[in-house]
């Protein structure tokens, strides 16, 4: 096999075997902190000697049980949430000590008063909007994180494990950098769904050193062969930069209906790509000083007002060379779906790259409307 194949399957096949490791890893005395969204600061459950493990939410087989307790006119990534942590089916939510949530948006602060009849749940209290007395706001609640994580597991947070572990996610943070970045040359050396599945892969890594080298050799392996003149994507198809919403497997129905229709995706700006990722926690500063300022600064739309993720836009779309973009919105998610008008209004208006807004749930019965649009879309950029 092909040595980028063979790294790519070695990836996939990792993905389903992450259960088991956490498994064998509680088995062995480690701690589980289940984790949803970007905000939660992986640094302090780490130096808490924990895992922190995020949950499965992207599914829509939970979600007719999650609608007994919830409203269907709800958000799928809330009900999906809710509903594998209802059903149990959620492996790393099964062996997970703590449960970590964040007031970013509506549904999910009140859902998450619900999960905590199911397991104990941590809800930081997030600012939205960013200035310096949110950042210090912002630095106390994760000193409560930090005592909520010592009073559950029995540890100690100490500043020199917050150091190292600030370092190490800095580290995966660089090491994911670098292979979105192979993305700027034309054609892309991956497709965007290839990328996305080594997001996926990162995820159930758990900070383990050997998971991330198998990155860094794919990323190392598609530069060589690039530069040796392998192409494994067409130089016609157009290039999209895909923004909105989280991503994860329900939705990779948008992905496929974009690359099966000739183009490329060549950014996911979205949580599990760029957005929570590009900037790096200041190992110069006092670590929760560090972490309030990095983590404030993630541009999601609970943010008001939200500059920085349409600046942040403009960059991608400059430094990818995007012919095109696509907003993908969840269904009832009102803060993306909202923001859009500000998004066509940048990059369409400002830019003249064309954009689409694209709102799905997680369930498969638009695949093929999604195929006509995306196909219209692209045959639009001529
Ligand atoms: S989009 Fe916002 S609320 Fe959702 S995971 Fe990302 S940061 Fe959290
Ligand atoms: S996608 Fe939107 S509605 Fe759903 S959890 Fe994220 S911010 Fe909330």
């Amino acid at each position: 096999m092909h040595d980028i194949d063979a790294i790519l399957e070695r990836m996939r096949e990792a993905i389903p075997a992450g259960p088991v490791r956490i498994k064998e890893a509680v088995e062995g005395g480690r701690k589980v902190v289940g984790c949803y969204c970007a905000y939660t600061p992986y640094e302090v459950i780490r130096a808490a000697g924990a895992i922190p493990a995020t949950l499965c939410a992207t599914s829509e087989k939970p979600i007719a049980a999650a609608e007994e307790h919830l409203p269907r006119n709800l958000c799928p990534l809330i009900k999906a949430s809710y509903g594998f942590a209802l059903t149990d089916t959620c492996p790393y939510f099964h062996f997970c000590d703590l449960v970590v949530g964040e007031t970013t948006c509506d549904g999910k602060k009140k859902m998450y008063e619900l999960m905590d009849r199911l397991r104990p749940t941590h809800v930081m209290q997030l600012p939205q909007t960013v200035s310096e007395d949110a950042v210090g706001q912002w630095r106390t609640e994760i000193e409560r994180l930090a005592w909520r994580l010592e009073e559950t597991l029995g540890v100690t947070v100490t500043e020199e494990a917050l150091r190292r572990e600030i370092a190490w996610r800095n580290e995966e943070r660089r090491v994911m950098a670098e292979l979105y970045e192979l993305s700027k040359l034309t054609p892309a050396p991956l497709s965007g769904r290839e990328v996305h599945m080594v997001n996926e892969y990162f995820k159930v890594g758990f900070g383990d050193p050997e998971m991330l080298d198998l990155i860094r050799d794919l990323t190392r392996k598609l530069r060589e062969n690039y530069e040796a003149g392998e192409r494994r994507v067409s130089p016609d198809a157009r290039r999209i930069i895909v923004t909105g919403c989280p991503t994860g497997k329900s939705v990779e129905k948008v992905f496929r209906a974009i690359e099966e229709n000739g183009g490329v995706i060549v950014a996911f700006e979205n949580c599990g790509g760029i957005k929570p990722n590009y900037e790096l926690v200041d190992e110069s500063l006092p670590p929760y000083e560090a972490l309030a300022r990095k983590y404030l600064g993630i541009p999601c739309s609970c943010m008001t007002p939200n500059a920085k993720r349409l600046d942040l836009l403009e960059d991608l779309a400059g430094e990818y060379a995007a012919e095109g973009m696509v907003d993908l919105i969840l269904q009832a998610c009102h803060t993306y779906n909202v923001e859009s008008f500000l998004v066509h209004e940048r990059i369409q208006g400002g830019r003249g790259i064309p954009c689409i807004t694209v709102e799905t749930d997680y369930y498969q019965g638009d695949v093929e409307q999604l195929n006509t649009r995306m196909g219209a879309f692209v045959e639009m950029m001529g």
